[in-house]
């Protein structure tokens, strides 16, 4: 039987189970890299970014299916996601209280999120609805939550029209 990749992510993560990584600010690299390193690491592009979206990675993702034939794009985020201790408000405040003439900060998005299964379903839904990826690959987006405590995988379903 042939396994599928995302098959293989999984089944080699759970080789990993146990791993306890206790720096949450660096999430997105250490558990990019701890799940990778495991896996078919030749074959994975990791992009990295605060909160690991989709939104800030998407010229990635098109220049990667150009460039270099991309199948299949998957999102991971994590448990304790320092994401989850600011608000966007906050954060444009912040901006604009320095650069009150930039009103293009208004629409800015930096990646907060409540829920991070929600999180990684509204980043498969860009991903899965977005023009600019090509239904082949926008068929192959599978998301992950990644346990910071277990170094465990759980994958987060996606239901068209989320
Ligand atoms: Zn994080």
């Amino acid at each position: 039987m042939c396994q599928s990749f995302h098959e293989t992510l999984l089944e080699r993560n759970k080789q990993v189970d146990g791993i306890s990584i206790p720096a949450p600010t660096i999430g997105e690299q250490v558990a990019l890299g701890r799940v990778f390193e495991t896996t078919l690491v030749n074959q994975v592009l990791i992009s990295r970014n605060p909160a690991g979206r989709v939104a800030p990675a998407l010229q990635q993702v098109m220049l990667f299916d150009v460039f270099l034939g991309l199948k299949s794009v998957i999102v991971i985020h994590h448990t304790d996601c320092g994401a989850s201790q600011f608000k966007e408000a906050e954060v444009r405040k912040a901006h604009k209280s320095r650069l009150p003439d930039h009103s293009e900060i208004d629409n800015m998005v930096f990646g907060a999120f409540d829920d991070v299964e929600q999180s990684v379903r509204d980043d498969l839904h860009i991903l899965k609805t977005s023009p600019y990826v090509p239904k082949r690959i926008a068929d192959q987006c599978f998301g992950y939550v990644y346990d910071i405590k277990t170094g465990l995988l759980t994958p987060v379903d996606y239901v068209d029209g989320q």
